[in-house]
């Protein structure tokens, strides 16, 4: 039977979401948005030392900045819920008996002196990886080496204990991956891993299974560093009876530093200048910030298509995808095996070229948030029409104020030098009758104002081009920006000839 494609994002919340994170949490939306499938935020909380107040909320908060939406999930409920693993504490220890029961899993008593003492015996006789296996559980203190009335004896009496998978001796464990083919793995390369913990809570590796299974999970698209747990799983899969709905797995290529050498990390964000994750964040316990992709002026749907192809590629020229033609572009198929490559770069580009796209008037309201809270009050219309202006020269949706700030407050310091680079002796003449000359016309739009322009320039015997670039920092106080006479008509006559006015007055000095 053609199950229906469910698959689930399933973060520790031990730390802010790197972005590579950000990714997986996109292949699986993605993929199963293409399916028609359902999309799924399980918190994977089982261990307690790790845990990170703030992480869930921040998670929850990013995915949702970068339009990443959840069929069922710890803030979306469900009918699986809880979505929280440490709240479904009390549905795990079942299977790990029922292991137990079927002779794949065991009680391991041993304490943390007894583990260090095998581990450092094992070192001393040269074993590199010191692991409790098939060879090692053997002098270990456990249900299968202790008398069962040992047994009973310490459960009743409440020792501690793990339980333990019994990893077979010798067999081959087959995983099948869509991305990277059959992954063979031999069971005595493999550790008898702990399934069940003295503190009640299952590991990572029973609850994971388990809930995927309880789930109806249909695929496990996950981080490459989950690979060497997959033989694990599989056995799991197996042994608890539910190799027939085992989940399909892809495990996706790492995200690696710019110059390809290792993963990326937030050492590297921090050393390129660049970050690493969505969102800002302070840790909670060193109050140290991490710069956002939100805070640094970036467009969520500019950053997700940016993440999209870094491990994906559509099989065209195509570069630019809303999250709609991604979904409908979208193939595991297409997902390549090796590590992608982080361009700070191509990530400033993608941005750029959205903020092009993005209509002024959208980005007119994120700006007026802005302007407002600097105590200016200004109609959208005006914002909106700055935002047509000056959008093309921004990369960042936060530098709209250091490129527009003079379309609302008065430009009052001028860069001296760079007027008596521009400076001729002509120049307060035609300005003193370019205020006249503005203040008394009718129309002040673009084209009359430059037709006007012009004139004065010629009745004071000077170039228009000559006097262009001090005119425009004598009402804006930059060297550069947009089409200068639009920007002129925006601002409007009346400041425009008091800037005029105040700009003569400063520039005197020099003359
Ligand atoms: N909790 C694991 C993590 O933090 C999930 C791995 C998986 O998707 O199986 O990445």
């Amino acid at each position: 039977m053609e199950r229906k494609v469910r698959v689930r994002f399933a973060p520790s919340p031990t730390g802010p979401l790197h972005m590579g994170g950000v990714r997986t949490a996109l292949y699986n939306y993605l993929f199963a948005k293409k399916h028609g499938g359902d999309m799924l935020l399980r918190i994977e909380d089982t261990d307690q030392t790790r845990y990170v107040p703030g992480a869930e909320n921040y998670i929850i908060e990013s995915l949702a900045w970068c339009g990443i939406t959840f069929d069922e999930g710890v803030h979306v409920g469900g009918p699986h819920a809880p979505y929280r693993q440490s709240e479904r504490k009390e549905m795990y220890k079942q299977y790990a008996l029922q292991l137990i029961e079927s002779g794949h899993a065991y009680y391991a008593f041993d304490t943390m002196e007894e583990l260090d003492a095998m581990r450092e015996n094992l070192k001393a006789a040269n074993v590199a990886s010191p692991q409790y296996n098939y060879i090692t559980r053997e002098g270990m203190k456990n249900s299968l080496t202790l008398p069962s009335d040992e047994v009973a004896r310490r459960l009743a009496a409440g020792d501690a204990y793990v339980i333990r998978m019994k990893i077979p001796r010798k067999e081959e464990v087959r995983v099948v991956d869509l991305i990277r083919g059959n992954v063979l793995v031999q069971t005595s390369q493999m550790d008898d891993k702990v399934l069940f913990k003295s503190d009640g809570m299952p590991t990572y590796h029973l609850a994971n299974v388990v809930d995927d299974y309880l789930m109806k999970i249909t695929h496990v698209i996950r981080g490459e560093e989950w690979l060497p747990s997959a033989p694990l799983h599989v056995l799991l899969y197996r042994y608890l009876g539910w190799e027939e709905v085992m989940p399909q797995f892809a495990h996706l290529p790492l995200l690696l530093k710019p110059d390809g050498n290792g993963k990326l990390s937030k050492r590297d964000g921090d050393r390129l200048g660049f970050p690493v994750f969505p969102l800002q964040w302070q840790d909670p316990f060193t109050e140290e910030i991490s710069s956002g992709y939100r805070e640094n002026g970036y467009i969520p749907a500019a950053f997700i298509n940016m993440l999209a192809l870094l491990g994906w590629n559509p099989g065209t020229p195509q570069e630019i995808f809303s999250m709609s033609e991604l979904i409908e572009a979208f193939s595991i198929e297409r997902i390549s095996k090796s590590g992608a490559k982080f361009d700070a770069a191509k990530t400033k580009w993608f941005n750029q070229q959205y903020l092009r796209q993005t209509p002024s008037e959208d980005l007119a309201k994120i700006f007026a948030t802005e302007i407002q809270a600097k105590g200016f009050d200004y109609p959208i219309t005006y914002i909106q029409a700055v935002c047509e202006l000056v959008k093309e020269k921004a990369q960042f949706s936060n530098e709209f104020w250091s490129l527009a700030s003079y379309f609302f407050e008065e430009p009052n310091a001028f860069d001296m030098d760079l007027v008596r680079k521009k400076w001729k002796d002509a120049v307060p003449a035609f300005m003193a009758n370019l205020a006249t000359d503005l203040n008394s016309t009718a129309s002040f739009d673009a084209l009359s104002i430059e037709s006007l322009f012009k004139i004065t320039a010629e009745k004071n015997g000077i170039g228009a081009g000559a006097v262009m670039q001090i005119f425009r920092i004598a009402i804006s106080g930059q060297a550069a920006g947009p089409a200068i006479f639009e920007l002129t008509s925006l601002i409007g006559k009346e400041r425009i000839v008091k800037r005029l006015t105040a700009a003569i007055d400063q520039f005197n000095s020099i003359a």
